[in-house]
């Protein structure tokens, strides 16, 4: 069913988008694919589950908490809250494991062939991931890097966003005997926040003993032995094991060559209309960090707009299209955790470090929320 809108439709699509309508008031359910299962896309498919036959394409059969996975490293019994299979809240809809390789008017491609139809799609490849397939294969991933840590004495942290940062954090509160040298490309720390937030958190790492180098790059394949690493600033690091914390990339590479590419912008974001709809698209939405709503690309946003987009969807399948709600871009504060006590936060009129931002964040990291949100106990382990 073709449903791209160009401003003036042609009768066969007015024909056909009045079809899939009465279809659904005749009791026929229509047919919801959400191609990327994670903060986003999972708590959109758990919301449309009785409404709609939902498939869930994603490559693993869980769903991970993004922000958790350092935590899970230094504590790996974490990981079995923050790391839930998709069948436990998804226990009306379809999974299917494999990564969405392409997509026409009609269907999502699987990379294992499979072939999808939808009446209505949601894109919510936020960013690719390289994890692996089972949930029981990702614990025992945690309790391995969690070795890797309690065997070295000297650790080495590539990167200095969020992901560097918070894994510094965690590292330096859980195990403060631990050597930590973190080497950041740019000049300054977190670069996505202002730089009092940067200039508090180099002093936070650097008062936990956190050697940090700012303006360097590590080359790993300029290294002398198995400890020796020497920085783009002719510096030398030892230590027993490094961990690279540089970003993930957008998940759209697999939308290149299909119906959505030109709806890509120059950064690789989808583009969408205040409804979330991919714009020119009367029946594919997309959300979370895959879109280009201005603004800072965050978990809490993401669920946010999985559920506007579900609400939207609803409406589109009871004939409802003037009743879909508007998307507000929001801004609240951002929080990069620091250990288990501190974190530092941003909020438009203040910049905070220390344990009371670590109060919101940094002891459960959201998980019991997530969870909640999920359907699913906030204690429990899944
Ligand atoms: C260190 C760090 C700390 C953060 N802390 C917070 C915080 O405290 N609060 C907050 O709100 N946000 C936080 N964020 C941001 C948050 O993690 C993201 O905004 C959120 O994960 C976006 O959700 P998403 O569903 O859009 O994308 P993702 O969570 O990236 O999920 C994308 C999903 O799509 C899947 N996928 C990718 N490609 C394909 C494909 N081809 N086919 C099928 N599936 C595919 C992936 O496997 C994944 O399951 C943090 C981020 C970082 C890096």
């Amino acid at each position: 069913m073709h449903l791209r809108y160009s401003g003036f439709r042609p009768l066969w699509i007015e024909l056909n988008w009045k079809l899939m309508a009465v279809e659904a008031v005749a009791g026929k359910k229509s047919k919801v694919v959400v191609v990327g299962g994670g903060i986003a896309g999972s708590l959109l498919a758990k919301t449309m589950q009785y409404d709609a036959d939902v498939i869930l394409i994603d490559p693993k059969e869980y769903f991970e908490i993004p922000w958790a996975k350092w935590r899970c490293m230094v504590q790996p019994s974490f990981a079995e809250r923050a790391v839930i299979g998709h069948t436990e809240y998804l226990t009306q809809g379809r999974l299917i494991v494999s990564p969405a390789a392409k997509v026409t008017e009609n269907h999502v491609y699987t990379a294992d062939n499979r072939c999808i139809p939808y009446d209505y799609l949601v894109i919510a490849t936020g960013h690719a991931d390289s994890a692996p397939l089972s949930k029981a294969e990702r614990l025992q991933q945690f309790q391995n890097e969690n070795q890797k840590i309690q065997s070295a004495s000297s650790i080495l942290i590539i990167g200095g966003g969020p992901n560097g940062v918070e894994l510094a954090g965690e590292i330096a509160a859980d195990f403060p005997e631990k050597k930590v040298t973190l080497v950041h490309g740019g000049p300054r720390l977190l670069e996505f926040l202002g730089s009092k937030a940067s200039s508090k958190t180099l002093e936070w790492l650097t008062s936990k003993n956190v050697d940090v180098l700012l303006n360097q790059t590590v080359d790993l394949f300029d290294k002398y032995g198995d400890d020796v690493y020497r920085t783009s600033a002719r510096e030398t690091i030892i230590a027993d094991c490094h961990f690279m914390c540089v970003g993930r990339p957008i998940g759209s590479s697999w939308l290149n060559a299909t119906i959505l590419d030109k709806s890509l912008d120059e950064s690789g974001r989808l583009m969408v209309d205040e409804h979330l709809r991919i714009k020119g698209w009367k029946n594919v939405f997309a959300v979370g960090d895959i879109t280009d709503v201005p603004e800072l690309k965050q978990g809490v946003f993401a669920q946010k707009q999985a559920l506007v987009a579900a609400k939207n969807i609803k409406q589109l399948i009871k004939g409802k299209e003037k009743r879909m709600e508007t998307y507000k871009a929001g801004y609240i504060m951002a929080i990069v955790a620091l250990g288990r006590k501190d974190a530092v936060a941003e909020c438009p009129l203040a910049t905070l470090i220390g344990p009371i931002p670590g109060k919101i964040k940094s002891k459960d990291l959201f998980v019991g929320k997530t969870r909640r949100n999920m359907g699913l106990d906030r204690k429990a382990s899944s």
